[in-house]
C-alpha cells in the first residue's frame, strides 16, 4: 500500500486562487493526501498541487458518498464566493458524512472614500439599476451572469470573461477576453478608451481584480456591486489560507495527526 493510500485525506472544493494556495501549502507537508476537485467550467493555467478530479458529484448526496467512498477526513470549501450551490451541497454532504467542514472565503471588498458604489442583492437588480446610471456599461460579472442585461436594449456593454460567453446576451456588446491580474493602468486605460458610464461588479473580493474598483474610484464612476450570496446556516468561513492551516491543526482526528506529524 502507498503511503498516501493510509495518509489523512483533505478534500479541496475548488475554483480560486485560494484554494490553488491551499493544495499547494498542504502537499508540501506530505504527510497529507490531498485532492482539489474542479468544476470543469473553466480551461485554468495548470493543474493545483497534489491529485485532482474534475466535474459534479452530483448534488449533496453524491458529494456524501464520494466522501465515504474515498475516506475524506476533512472538507475545505474553498470555492467563488458567488458558487452558492456547491458551498450549500458540501454543508449538507459533509453534515451527513460526518466529515468536518472549514470554508475559505477571500474576504469581501469594503467601499472607501470617494468610491460610488451601489449595493444590489443580485444581477437582475444590477440591470435594474442601470439605466438610471449610464449608457455605456463595463460589466465583469462573469460570462453567466450575461443573461441578465439581454433586455437592456438601449446600452452598450463591454464585457470582460476569461472564456467567451453564450447566448442569452445583451445585443450591443463588445466581448474582451482576458484573465486577471488586472493593474489600475490597464482598468484606467479601458475605462477611458471604451468611454465607460458605469461598471458592474460581484463583490468576489481579492486583489486580482480589484483594480477596477481603484480606476473607477479615480475616474469618479458609479460601481453596482452585486452583494455575495449568504453561507448556510452555522457555517463561518476562514479568511485566508494560514487561518485554514491552523483550524486544520486544531481539529480533532486523522486530518490534524497529518498536519502536525515533523
Ligand atoms: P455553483 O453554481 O455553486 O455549482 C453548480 C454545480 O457545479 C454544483 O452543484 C456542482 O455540481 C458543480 N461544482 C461547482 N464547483 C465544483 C467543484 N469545485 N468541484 C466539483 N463540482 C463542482 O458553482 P458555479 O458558480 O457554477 O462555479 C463553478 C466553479 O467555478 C466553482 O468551483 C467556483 O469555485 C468556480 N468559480 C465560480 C465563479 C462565480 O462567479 N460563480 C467565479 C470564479 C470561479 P454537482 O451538484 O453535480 O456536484
Amino acid at each position: 500500500m502507498s503511503a498516501h493510500a493510509t495518509a489523512p485525506h483533505i478534500l479541496i472544493l475548488g475554483g480560486t486562487t485560494e484554494a490553488r494556495r491551499l493544495a499547494a501549502e498542504l502537499t508540501a507537508r506530505g504527510a497529507l493526501r490531498v485532492t482539489t476537485s474542479l468544476a470543469g467550467r473553466v480551461t485554468r493555467p495548470g493543474a493545483p498541487q497534489g491529485e485532482v478530479r474534475i466535474g459534479g458529484f452530483g448534488g449533496a448526496d453524491g458529494l456524501a458518498d464520494w466522501l465515504r467512498e474515498h475516506h475524506v477526513d476533512a472538507v475545505v470549501d474553498a470555492t467563488h464566493p458567488f458558487a452558492a450551490r456547491i458551498t450549500a451541497n458540501a454543508a449538507r454532504a459533509a453534515t451527513s458524512a460526518s466529515v468536518p467542514l472549514l470554508v475559505l472565503r477571500r474576504p469581501g471588498w469594503l467601499p472607501v472614500e470617494g468610491d460610488r458604489w451601489h449595493p444590489v442583492p443580485s444581477l437582475g437588480a444590477a440591470a435594474d439599476a442601470l439605466p438610471a446610471l449610464g449608457r455605456r456599461v463595463f460589466l465583469t460579472t462573469g460570462r453567466l451572469g450575461l443573461g441578465a442585461f439581454a433586455h437592456l436594449e438601449d446600452l452598450h456593454f463591454v464585457a470582460r470573461s476569461v472564456e467567451p460567453p453564450e447566448p442569452p446576451m445583451p445585443t450591443d456588446l463588445e466581448v474582451l477576453l482576458a484573465r486577471g491580474p488586472f493593474t489600475v493602468a490597464d482598468e484606467l486605460r479601458l475605462l477611458r478608451g471604451r468611454r465607460i458610464d458605469v461598471l458592474v461588479t460581484k463583490d468576489s473580493g481579492g486583489e486580482a481584480t480589484a483594480a477596477k474598483l481603484t480606476a473607477a474610484r479615480e475616474l469618479a464612476l458609479p460601481v453596482v456591486v452585486v452583494r455575495r450570496p449568504p453561507l448556510p446556516e452555522g457555517v463561518t468561513a476562514l479568511p485566508d489560507v494560514a487561518a485554514v492551516v491552523e483550524r486544520l491543526s486544531r481539529l480533532e482526528g486523522p486530518a490534524r495527526t497529518g498536519l502536525n506529524r515533523p
